[in-house]
């Protein structure tokens, strides 16, 4: 048994950025208005995200990180128009799994927090109480490291990863209106050094400003597409002559219905229109999709980043005509 939950479990754990990414879509499911994500030497050694969301109340202490637990989706039906980023009940089962996992949490309801270890089954080992506001931190250590193969790759690729997961955060820290969003790196000689800091403004383009930087907000110009009568694209774009001349593909950011998402034949298109209105040159996309839930589905692989719109291609071909017309008249 514990050998098929660490493969199932490796699934929706595939890195460290999608271990880390469940962790904090955990924290905006409970409502956190702060989230800090900290690292040791790059995620190798541990990562925890420290919340102020709701909590965890204590009858939920025992079967936390049992797999299938989970308190947000109660009817089945809920499934077509699922609004928080978890319903399955995996994320923590996983992570028990592949690697030491702790919580402590508090909710308003306790005048204590409560630490809690779980084993690799997901068992609940220790209890005891300290001192906390009110939120939750979740902490993994060793992530892979009773998976011999997966854990060589992860010391490997360690600086890949972290590369991976520090583009993930900037994708929250873009989208997520009044979250306030920090990421922390502590090196072997105990330096801690912030690697992302977002007051969580009210807007996308303040969030820009902040996470990206002014310089690179003055580069780019808003867009609204329009892709149908219920549906839109929003966000910016590169100004016609201010792409970048390398192909940095984390510098483009897709999302639907504000989660983060990968969009391959999105992202073609729009590096295929930019050049052949700029000449060798890249530009930076911030672009969320605004669909009815029912139209796309964002389930389809256990983590959660591959989209599949059920008219796929004439969301393409409208695309393609709303940025010709914006680098077109851009270019006039
Ligand atoms: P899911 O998100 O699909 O429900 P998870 O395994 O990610 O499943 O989490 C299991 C449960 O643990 C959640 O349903 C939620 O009740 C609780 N939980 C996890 N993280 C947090 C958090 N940061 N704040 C409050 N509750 C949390
Ligand atoms: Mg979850």
């Amino acid at each position: 048994k514990g050998v098929v939950h660490r493969i199932c479990a490796g699934q929706v754990i595939l890195d460290l950025s999608s271990a880390v990414k469940e962790l904090v879509e955990n924290s905006l499911d409970a409502g956190a208005t702060s989230i800090e994500v900290a690292l040791k030497d790059y995620g190798e050694e541990w990562f925890q995200v420290i919340d102020n969301g709701c909590g965890i109340s204590p009858n939920n202490f025992k079967v936390l990180a049992l797999k299938h637990h989970t308190s947000k989706l109660t009817d089945f039906l809920d499934l077509q128009s699922v609004t928080t980023f978890g319903f399955r009940g995996e994320a923590l089962s996983s992570l028990c799994a592949l690697g030491n996992l702790t919580v402590e949490t508090r909710t308003k309801n306790e005048s204590v927090a409560t630490h809690l270890t779980y084993d690799h089954s997901g068992l609940l080992v220790a209890e005891r109480k300290t001192a906390r506001q009110i939120g939750t931190t979740v902490a993994v250590k060793k992530l892979f490291s009773n998976l011999p193969v997966r854990s060589k790759e992860f010391h490997r690729n360690i600086r890949k990863e972290y590369g991976k997961l520090i583009s993930l955060l900037n994708a929250y820290a873009l989208i997520a209106k009044g979250v306030r969003l920090v990421c922390t790196n502590t090196t072997g000689k105990n330096v801690k050094s912030v690697v992302l800091k977002s007051q969580g403004s009210g807007s996308l383009k303040d969030n820009i400003i902040q996470v990206l930087g002014m310089n690179t907000f003055n580069c780019l110009e808003p867009i609204s597409i329009s892709i149908s009568d219920s549906c839109s694209v929003e966000g910016f774009l590169s100004k016609s002559g201010q792409g970048s001349g390398r192909n940095l593909g984390d510098k483009q950011y897709y999302f639907v219905n504000g989660r983060p998402v990968d969009m391959p034949k999105v992202s073609k298109l729009v590096n295929e229109l930019y050049k052949g209105a700029n000449s060798r040159q890249y530009p930076i996309a911030i672009m969320d999709f605004i669909i009815p839930t029912k139209a796309c589905d964002v389930n389809v692989t256990p983590d959660k980043r591959k989209v599949f719109f059920s008219d796929e291609s004439s969301i393409l071909q409208a695309l393609r005509e709303g940025l010709q017309q914006i680098y077109s008249s851009s270019n006039a």
